[in-house]
């Protein structure tokens, strides 16, 4: 394999060990810790399972964290008033409601009613149109982890031809946004682009985040390309075991590209250390305490 494997399990852990350094001096001068209300509507596994992870990693910086579990048949009227309570509350600087919402909720109307200011998945039209003309504000958490590996690997990306595949809210489009800022030349590309392959093929840097297990192949790459593969699936080997995948046919991809994320252990954990890193922003800018800019 001569891709260099980009580690983002290493590079969470180093992350989060210096938001927990920030988080202590936080501590000191505030006398209060960052604290992250994660709000967790039924009993979807996955969705606890994130909870759980994060609420693990939040308490591991040093910070607190609020659990709301609320029942499967919540309506409305209840989620909205706890996300009113949670705005108000001077000790939570972070709210973050894990998603997806039963059907009989309106996901947008719930995510709108957040304060900007503590939307620490960046999901608020505020902190998107917050992005899109270079402001500050919060960056969803995925593409904000995608960029902070694509500068440690290849450090200034002035100029480089950058290939996001996919255009969601979530991943897509703030990754384009993203790189787009760090003086990229982006193409957004997605389920109507016309020759995939070619287009990918042009990019020093592709981003891949599409759902589509292993769409990406090797031949389809750039010799020297950075893969960024943001995509987890779930697919079935023929002797019935389960594999989790990406959106990139790795062994192949590893053969053509300089560097590569790998799945597991690329993307994902680098999504949980930016929510920990936007929470203790969050802190940081509400009480006026100074911190590392670089984080
Ligand atoms: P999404 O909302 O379903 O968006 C998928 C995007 O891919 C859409 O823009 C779609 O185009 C495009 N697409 C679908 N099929 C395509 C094809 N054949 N060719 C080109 N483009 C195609 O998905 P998402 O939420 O962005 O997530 C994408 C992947 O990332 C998923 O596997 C998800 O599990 C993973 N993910 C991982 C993390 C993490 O922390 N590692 C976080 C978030 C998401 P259209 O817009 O034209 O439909």
């Amino acid at each position: 394999m001569p891709a260099r494997l980009i580690d983002g399990k290493a590079a969470a852990l180093a992350l989060r060990e210096r938001i927990a350094d920030e988080v202590a001096r936080f501590r000191t001068a505030t006398g209060r810790a960052p604290g992250l209300a994660v709000v967790l509507v039924g009993e979807h596994p996955p969705s606890a399972a994130y909870v759980r992870s994060k609420v693990k990693a939040t308490r591991e910086a040093g910070m607190e964290s609020f659990e709301h579990r609320l029942a499967a048949a919540v309506t409305q009227d209840e989620l909205t008033a706890l996300i009113d309570r949670l705005n108000e509350d001077p000790t939570v600087d972070g709210i973050l409601v894990q998603l997806p919402l039963p059907a009989q909720i309106d996901e947008r109307a719930i995510i709108t009613r957040i304060s900007p200011d503590k939307d620490v998945d960046g999901f608020h039209p505020v902190n998107a149109g917050r992005l899109a003309i270079g402001l500050h504000g919060f960056v969803p958490c995925t593409p904000l982890g995608c960029l902070m590996l694509l500068q440690q690997e290849l450090g200034d990306l002035t100029g480089l031809e950058a290939v996001v595949v996919g255009r969601s809210n979530i991943v897509g489009k703030p990754m384009a946004l993203l790189l787009l800022r760090a003086d990229c030349t982006v193409t957004v590309a997605h389920s109507r682009t016309r020759d995939l392959p070619d287009v990918v093929r042009r990019a020093d840097i592709v981003v891949a985040a599409v759902g589509r297990p292993e769409l990406i192949r090797g031949d389809w790459l750039k010799q020297g390309a950075t893969v960024i593969d943001v995509g987890q699936e779930r697919i079935e080997l023929p002797d019935g075991t389960r594999k989790l995948v990406g959106d990139v046919a790795f062994d192949e991809a590893a053969e053509v590209a300089a560097a590569i994320t790998p799945v597991p252990g690329g993307v994902g954990p680098m999504t949980i250390a930016c929510l920990i890193r936007n929470t203790f922003v969050s802190a940081a800018r509400r009480e006026g305490v100074s911190y590392e800019k670089s984080l």
